[in-house]
């Protein structure tokens, strides 16, 4: 057991860590990012035989596969703790299927309604498993807070599964006024005794900024360590241990197209994904890698489509890019952080191809891949993009046809699908948010509205829970379909109201008083 290690994608690191090192350090000394040495292999056979095993067992399987260095009783209790009746369905990720060729892998039944919990589910039992661990062989003599700056999705869905871990605690900062009524409660009212809540003055960026600012602050871990004896961390999805929880889901969706009848065994598949850090999208690639039938992978962007043309030209460039305001706020970014681990993969881990292009994307704004990783590329990735009205319209024309309803982000994969696909071949799509958590611009949509029309003032006055329940009568639902979590927000009490400034002494500030009321 655990004798798979991990190698950084700069070749800083002399000695390859095992997997518990790996998610407790999160990035690798040098910037570069942990990938697993060897990648496991399952026949199709065995990949088909995990439809008989509840989602967890499947989890524990393919992570057992990985060869992670844990006990398999571990891995038992991190994954039935995980995938339990946390979700709203015991299929946890079911497969709703749109016509005999477009199957959408609902990942949103988690606690949070969004994709993320499905490996911030995981993530937190890993941390704290892989610190104790750690703690045991006195290889670390810390407790961990981990600070996360969100735009919305990340920080509640990152709360609910760091709360009441052991030996960890967190801390979400947000822009204050910059987040949606429905993601404000949702962070504002998050239960837990190890848990805290800063609205931040400034926007994303500045919450951004502080947190890396405080993560860089030598002087301040050691404060840290000797008053409290706490270092900090970060849980975003650059860790391993977020990263390998979503290659489950692809294997696992094979196995359930086979055993419903939807595809023959052995038949290909692709499978289409709204990308924005290009994790969710990578964990599709190392399922195929891993030996799922999966034919190609098709990445879907909104209007900040930095990734199409990367995969379209084989130049990434954000020089000239300006960040465009989409009804798909997951996927506004720019520095598509995991594509690091693809090119290290496509090049045949060529960590100095790799350590050049990441410093020409720092220097100089973009970079250039060479032809032979650009064909290696091509081969394995379409991708298209599809602009604000396309995904609202989308959004309205796939309701009124089909009668389903998806987010924003689920409708640009959906489109993209439509795009590219071709003649017999089925395409799984990823589908990564309820569409109640962008219940103002389904509002839009299914009212053909375009993004920057103004909600009409009674609509624009109603709560976010309000809102939803409007649409879901509008659109002829039960309101009892609109999961629990978000529509019991309005009777919540709030629990967190600080708002801080975004500067890293003020940061610095909050985060000690955190840490003295939990010692107290
Ligand atoms: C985070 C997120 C995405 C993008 O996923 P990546 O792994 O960053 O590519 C897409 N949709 C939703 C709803 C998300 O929350």
């Amino acid at each position: 057991m655990g004798e798979n290690r991990y190698v950084d994608t700069r070749g800083a690191v002399a000695e390859a860590i095992p997997f518990t090192k790996a998610v407790v350090d999160g990035l690798a000394p040098g910037g570069g990012l942990c990938v697993p040495e060897t990648s496991p292999s399952l026949t199709v056979d065995e990949i088909c035989s995990l439809a008989e095993l509840p989602y967890a067992q499947r989890a524990a399987r393919i992570y057992r596969a990985f060869d992670v260095d844990l006990t398999d009783d571990q891995l038992a209790r991190i994954t039935s703790e995980a995938y339990g009746n946390n979700f709203d369905t015991p299929d946890i990720c079911p497969i709703t299927s749109l016509d005999a060729d477009i199957h959408m892998l609902e990942l949103w039944h988690g606690p949070t309604s969004a994709f993320k919990d499905m490996a911030l589910q995981c993530l937190p039992r890993f941390f704290s498993v892989s610190a104790a661990e750690l703690r045991n062989r006195r290889q670390l003599d810390d407790t961990h807070m981990i600070l996360v700056a969100t735009s919305g999705d990340t920080g509640k869905a990152a709360l609910e599964g760091f709360c009441d871990v052991d030996g960890v605690s967190i801390g979400v900062m947000y822009p204050d006024g910059g987040v949606s009524d429905i993601q404000f409660k949702q962070m504002a009212t998050q239960r837990g005794g190890n848990v805290t809540v800063w609205g931040v003055r400034g926007n994303f960026d500045d919450c951004q900024t502080g947190a890396k600012n405080v993560f860089n602050d030598d002087a301040f871990a050691s404060n840290l360590h000797e008053r409290f004896h706490v270092a900090l961390s970060s849980a975003n999805s650059i860790n391993w241990g977020r990263l390998m929880p979503q290659v489950v889901y692809y294997v696992s969706a094979y196995a359930q197209l086979v055993a419903s009848g939807s595809i023959e065994r052995e038949s290909e598949i692709d499978v289409c994904v709204p990308t924005g850090n290009f994790g969710n999208i990578l964990a599709a690639y190392y399922a195929k890698r891993m030996g799922t039938p999966i034919r190609r992978l098709l990445c879907a962007s909104n209007e900040n489509r930095v990734l199409t043309d990367f995969i379209n030209t084989g130049t990434y460039d954000i020089a000239e890019r300006t960040f465009v305001k989409t009804p798909s706020p997951s996927m506004d970014i720019l520095v598509s952080s995991n594509l690091e681990r693809q090119l290290f993969e496509l090049t045949g881990r060529n960590a100095q191809a790799i350590g050049g292009w990441m410093a020409d994307l720092r220097e100089k704004r973009g970079f250039r891949v060479d032809r032979d990783t650009f064909a290696k590329m091509r081969e394995l990735y379409a991708a298209d993009s599809v602009d604000n009205e396309e995904c609202l319209r989308t959004i309205r024309e796939v309701f009124e046809t089909q009668h389903y309803l998806m987010d924003p982000h689920t409708a640009v994969a959906y489109k993209v699908a439509e795009n590219l696909r071709e003649d017999g071949v089925p395409v799984l799509v990823a589908s990564t948010a309820h569409w109640a958590k962008f219940g103002n611009n389904v509002y839009r949509a299914l009212h053909g509205l375009s993004l920057a029309d103004e909600l009409p003032a009674d609509v624009a006055a109603l709560t976010g829970c309000a809102l939803n329940r409007l649409v879901a009568e509008e659109a002829g639902m039960p309101t009892s379909r609109i999961p629990a979590g978000l529509s019991e927000l309005d009777d919540l009490p709030i629990r967190f109201t600080e708002v801080i400034d975004g500067n890293a002494g003020a940061i610095r500030s909050a985060v000690c008083a955190f840490l003295d009321e939990q010692a107290r």
